[in-house]
């Protein structure tokens, strides 16, 4: 009994080292159904991909943290089941682990493309460290791969594959990478990129059949055409892994386990935090269901703070980072859609900034850290747009600031 995290990933992490921190001192344990203890994701599309660093860099913590802190760690064990009326969760081998506090940190699963072919083990969808070296033994100039999808963890291993060698065909059915999240100025700039990078990128090809050849494949695709290669990756998005949720009759909101800014269910006694929560954000003044990074270790730690009796709320606009070859994209915005985006550049870099409801949501930036920090304390006071942007353009020089009457 005590505290049961489900998720090895950094929001599990997060919820224990928040947990301890804020001295909470009942038992944890996390089951984990990953053969590894807790890792870096990012660098399986960016360094780790282009073999820049090495294995022993992956793990989020010291192997000896987990005995220094008093925290149970399980992996390779899947839990099937909560027993809500036991307070216990059952594993796919049949055991029952109770709890006083259930986390459910367990993340996103990639989504499957809907077309014949693409549940085919052999295609590579990438997620977890096993699918990253798979994606890693993809190196070198013999071999042929096909991407298909064109969002940040595409983008990421097309550049990452082009740059050791490998000769790689992107397609996206969209007319530029990340129009419909980023829109066509940032697509259009991120399309210069991976073409530079040596990527064959196909747009508005959709595709319609993934099949074996031989040794290799054949991608097929809906205007007829066929592309032979040697790997098929797909980085087609991913979705809430909130079965555990759903099937225990927990709220679910937009695919995602509904929680508080706090982290708390509908039950009381159960949590969830990270991709897998659809969770108030207080500055935002509504749900938010984002798949990043950073969000889900402040998730993981609010939740665990929680617990231990310390009130904390999710109240900071969420953000990330990502790498396309060796250019670094830094986003920061609600995340939930936009109607209008506007282009600022300089010398050095650029900058989408973008409104919705006539307030600024969010900021993409290149090489332009002032506009960055600037416009996310703009979109957390949630500020016009027609103002935010005067503020902007005051700060980067490019709009005359408004004349003291
Ligand atoms: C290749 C890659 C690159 C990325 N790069 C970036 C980046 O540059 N910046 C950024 O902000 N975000 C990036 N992301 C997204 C980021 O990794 C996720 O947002 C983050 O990992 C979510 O953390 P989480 O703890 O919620 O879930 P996860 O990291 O997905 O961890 C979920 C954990 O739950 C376990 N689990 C699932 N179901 C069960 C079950 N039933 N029983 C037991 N255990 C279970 C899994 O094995 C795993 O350990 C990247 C993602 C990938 C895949």
């Amino acid at each position: 009994m005590g505290l049961l995290i489900v998720g090895g990933g950094p929001a599990g992490l997060a919820c224990a080292r928040g947990y301890r921190d804020a001295g909470g001192s009942a038992p944890v344990l996390m089951i984990s159904a990953d053969q590894y203890p807790p890792y870096n994701r990012p660098p399986l599309t960016k360094d780790y991909l282009r073999g820049e660093s090495a294995a022993d860099t992956l793990p989020l913590v010291d192997a000896d943290w987990y005995a220094q802190h008093d925290v149970g760690l399980v992996l390779d064990t899947r839990v099937t089941r909560i027993d809500r009326d036991a307070r216990q969760v059952i594993t796919a081998a049949g055991d029952a682990v109770a709890y006083d506090q259930l986390v459910l940190a367990t993340g996103s699963r990639p989504a499957v493309l809907p077309v014949e072919g693409a549940d085919h083990p052999g295609v590579i969808y990438v997620r977890d460290r096993a699918s990253g070296e798979r994606l890693r033994g993809l190196r070198g100039a013999d071999i042929r791969a096909v991407v298909i999808g064109s969002g940040f963890i595409g983008c990421e291993a097309a550049a990452s594959l082009a740059r050791t060698g490998t000769m790689v065909t992107m397609l996206t059915p969209e007319a530029v990478p990340h129009e419909r999240r980023l829109g066509p100025d940032a697509g259009h700039r991120v399309a210069e990129w991976l073409r530079s990078d040596g990527v064959d990128l196909q747009t508005d090809a959709k595709v319609s059949r993934i099949e074996r050849d031989g040794d290799g494949w054949q991608v097929t695709l809906a205007d007829g055409r066929a592309l032979g290669c040697d790997a098929v990756v797909s980085a087609s998005g991913a979705t809430p892994d909130a079965s555990l949720a759903r099937e225990a009759g927990l709220s679910i909101r937009d695919d995602a386990i509904a929680v508080d800014a706090s982290m708390r269910s509908s039950d009381q006694q159960i949590w969830a935090a990270g991709d897998v929560a659809s969770a108030v954000n207080r500055a935002a003044g509504r749900p938010l269901r984002v798949e990043h990074w950073g969000e889900a270790e402040t998730m993981g730690e609010i939740a665990g703070r929680a617990i231990a009796g310390q009130g904390a709320a999710w109240d900071q606009p969420p953000g990330f980072w990502s790498e396309i070859g060796d250019r670094t994209l830094k986003y920061s915005a609600w995340g939930d859609g936009f109607d209008h985006a506007e282009l600022l550049e300089n010398a050095a870099g650029w900058a989408v900034v973008y409104a919705g409801d006539g307030l600024i949501v969010g900021v993409l930036c290149h090489e332009w850290d002032d506009v960055y920090e600037h416009a996310q304390q703009l979109i957390s006071d949630r500020r016009p747009f027609a103002e935010a942007k005067v503020a902007l353009g005051a700060a980067t020089g490019q709009v005359a600031p408004p004349k003291p009457s």
